[in-house]
Parts: structure tokens; sequence; C-alpha cells
């Protein structure tokens, strides 16, 4: 009677043991898919803006080839920043298939679409976009470029690639922070420029905190807890990194804390 029943009952189905255990191994086979998988996405997004750079690293080759030797200035190197305001980097109102009168002398150079946004960038300029000073609401975040240049390379400090003492540490191009990290920074992306000093009559050897610094939404799993955090809160934790073009045309991994040192020509 006791075996017939259980025969019964098989042929009826599983039971509910079975379908548990069947149910907590298709869990845990998603447990460990689902990071691997966000991680191969994170990779493919840093390989992607990785060679975006590369590309900024080419275009300053046959830039200063042509050009004597000599940067132009940051906040017009590009895109002319300085023309329009500062909500100019997302406000489609200033993109230049609008307004071609605000490409920079390097734009000739770059003029590729697609290669002007980071991957990662484009959700975290939406989300935190607004944090940047002189922000108009009424504008709407829709980034158009998501990298800076140096602005020691310009007018007023290096101006010509041969005074550029240490090219390898001397970055070109980088990924700026989107929000204020109180203690190294006091500035966000807002234009084409990344001044890790105030102004061209500042001295090179000025301490923090600068206006502008290195970024760090890159590998940066806890990213969410670290926004709005000083920089003494957050320094020696694991906080991610951004990239950078350096003038010997190499594309490197950099922090935030290496904002001063990776700048200075
Ligand atoms: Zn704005
Ligand atoms: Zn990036």
């Amino acid at each position: 009677m006791f075996i017939e029943r259980e025969r019964m009952s098989f042929k009826k189905g599983f039971t509910l043991i079975e379908l548990l255990v069947v149910i907590s191994i298709i869990a845990l086979l998603l447990a460990i898919l689902l990071p691997s998988l966000g991680l191969a996405k994170e990779k493919a997004k840093n390989v992607l803006c990785k060679n975006n750079l590369r590309q900024y690293g080419l275009c300053a080759e046959m830039y200063l080839n042509e050009n004597d030797e000599t940067y132009p200035s940051a906040w017009d190197s590009l895109f002319k920043t300085r023309s329009s305001g500062w909500c100019q980097w997302h406000d489609e109102e200033n993109f230049l298939d609008k307004r071609p009168d605000l490409a920079g002398p390097l734009w000739p150079y770059l003029a590729t679409q697609g290669i002007h946004l980071c991957p990662t960038f484009k959700r975290i300029g939406k989300e935190y976009g607004q944090n940047h000073p002189g922000h108009n609401p009424n504008i709407p975040i829709n980034p158009q470029y998501s990298y800076s240049m140096n602005i020691l390379l310009g007018p007023g400090y290096a101006e010509k690639r041969t005074r550029v003492r240490r090219p390898m540490n001397t970055f070109f191009f980088a990924e700026e922070n989107m929000w204020t990290i109180p203690g190294l920074n006091s500035y966000v992306l807002n234009d084409n420029a990344l001044c890790t000093i105030w102004n061209t009559s500042s001295p090179l050897d000025s301490p923090p905190p600068y206006t502008d610094s290195f970024g760090f939404f890159h590998n940066s799993p806890k990213l969410g807890k670290l926004v709005g955090k000083s920089w003494s809160e957050i320094k020696d934790m694991k906080i991610g990194n951004t990239y950078a073009v350096f003038t010997d045309g190499h594309v490197d991994a950099v922090t935030p804390e290496e904002s001063y040192r990776r700048s200075r020509p």
C-alpha cells in the first residue's frame, strides 16, 4: 500500500522537495553567472573608452605635426566651450551639427561621431550632470562629450610639445569627475578643460583642493555609496578609476589622487 502511493506521487510530477532543489540550483547558477556578466559588460566599456582616447592621442599627433608642435587652449580645443555657458556639454542646441561655428581647432582631426562620449559616462552624466556649476535646470542632460583637455599643455604653461618634460606622465585628455569631492576638487565637468590649477597665474605647485580632478566611475562597484563623500573619507577605499591619454599617446587608468602628479608638464 505504502509503495503504491509512492509510485502514484511519482507519476503526478515533482515533489515539493525536488522542486525546491531545482529552484535553488537555478538561483545558485544565476548568482554565479550574473556578476561575471556584469564584469564582462564593464570590461567591454573599459575597452571602448580606451579606444576613444587612443584616437584622441592620434589626433594630437596629427594636429601638432601640422601646427608647429603647439597645443591649442584647452577651453577651445575640441569644442569652443568658453563662448556659450557652462551647460554647453549637455545642451543639444550647442551641438556641432547645429552650431558648426563652435568646432575647435582639434575637431577636424577628430570629427568622428561616437568617440567623444565614454559608454560609462552616458549613465553617470545623466545621473550627476546637474551638479556642475552654473547649471540651468531647463536644459536637458544629453552629453555631447565626456573628455577634457589638460590646461597645463596650452597657453601660459607648456604651449609646445618640446616643453613637456614628462610625456609619459602628462595627460592630454582625461575623464573628469562628475561631482565635487571636498578636500580634492571643487568643480566638475562643465567645459572642455581639466584644470588642476585655479588659473594661468597660479603656481604649478599649488596644493589641493584643485578645481577639477580625474573621475573614478569605471570599475567602481560601490559608486553610489562614494558619491558626496569627502576625499578623506574615500581615499583609502577601493574607489575605481577613469582613463586618460598621455602626451606620448599611451592610454592609462587614472585615479583622482593622481590628478596633480599626472597633469604637470
Ligand atoms: Zn548644465
Ligand atoms: Zn570612460
